[in-house]
């Protein structure tokens, strides 16, 4: 599956960055141009055909057995230009909402009283952030209404540093290409955040302040307790005041199900849901946490929050679990 995934982005992103090139190079040509790229067609459609076996075997609910495809990188951060070619959007993802459909019927009446919606985050690098994926889930129908994904470039890095360090990381999964061609500044991609935030009404780009009706939900507190304030040292920001709290979906695991799950992994294990997409790619990991979060919320689980910085002192956070994952 993986050497499948691989293949189609290595397809994707030569197919993107070379219409991009005829683009600029020969607008009027593009057509027939174009027409030279369907040479390719039969590999194209042969991993099409065998990606079509590619399912996820979730035995317990036959519902939600979907056919998995790779999400388009350029399309979750709005820089899809292959938007008009069909085969481009049978190989590739361009939604989420029809992936992990759920029973909504099941669900309706245990909704969660606090929040409308979850944010869940994920962020990938370690030395400097390199990719800062959100979902946002509707906390009524547990349904993807709105995604926020950028890949970043780190500030204090040469650029030799750089390229090793994303050959490294993405190079293996096969989209280090569309990192290179999409990746912008921290500083640049919060920017961006709060516009998108501005415009799902989630918190006041003007005035800053927390989020309205809604929290951030992430699989640990590494993610904003520890490095989204320490890339605002390097990117030289004041830490953003939506930061301020969070949900930790370990910490609801442990006190819901009464047992400790280290890791995404462990929680979909024990839950028996089947990892999709790459670990350790984040719009990937986003998803996946999605769907443990679904699960939880369909078990009965209420999601609060459970960790909060202190306002005069945003360094020191305060745990509001007893039982937590330290
Ligand atoms: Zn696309």
């Amino acid at each position: 599956m993986e050497v499948l995934k691989m293949a189609n982005s290595r397809v994707c992103l030569l197919r993107h960055s070379f219409n991009s090139f005829l683009r600029t190079a020969l607008p009027t040509r593009r057509f027939v141009m174009s027409s030279s790229i369907s040479s390719k067609e039969p590999l194209v459609a042969s991993l099409s055909a065998k990606e079509a076996v590619i399912t996820s075997n979730d035995s317990e609910n036959p519902k939600n057995s979907t056919r998995w495809k790779p999400m388009c990188l350029y399309y979750t951060q709005d820089k899809c230009t292959m938007m008009q070619d069909s085969s481009h959007l049978q190989k590739f993802n361009h939604g989420f909402s029809l992936e992990h459909a759920v029973n909504a019927d099941e669900y309706k009446n245990k909704h969660s009283e606090h929040f409308d919606f979850f944010l869940v985050l994920d962020l990938e690098g370690k030395v400097e952030i390199l990719e800062f994926p959100v979902l946002m889930i509707d906390a009524r129908t547990m349904d993807v209404v709105a995604f926020f994904h950028r890949f970043v470039r780190p500030s204090r890095m040469s650029e030799e540093r750089v390229n090793q360090y994303i050959k490294g990381k993405y190079g293996k999964l096969g989209v280090d290409r569309v990192w290179h061609d999409t990746a912008i500044p921290f500083d640049e991609v919060i920017v961006q955040f709060e516009e998108w935030m501005a415009k799902h009404s989630l918190c006041s780009k003007e005035l800053g302040g927390p989020l309205h009706r809604a929290a951030f939900v992430t699989c640990g507190n590494w993610d904003i307790k520890t490095k989204i304030p320490a890339q605002c040292e390097v990117s030289k920001m004041k830490l953003p005041s939506y930061f301020m709290e969070w949900i930790n979906l370990k910490d609801i695991y442990l006190n819901f199900y009464k047992r400790r799950a280290p890791g995404m992994r462990t929680m979909m294990n024990e839950l028996k849901i089947p990892l999709l997409g790459s670990h350790h790619l984040g719009i990937d990991d986003t998803k996946n946490i999605w769907r443990v979060l679904q699960r939880m919320l369909m078990d009965g689980a209420v999601l609060k929050i459970t960790a909060r910085r202190n306002p005069l002192i945003p360094e020191k956070v305060e745990f509001l679990f007893e039982n937590r994952i330290k």
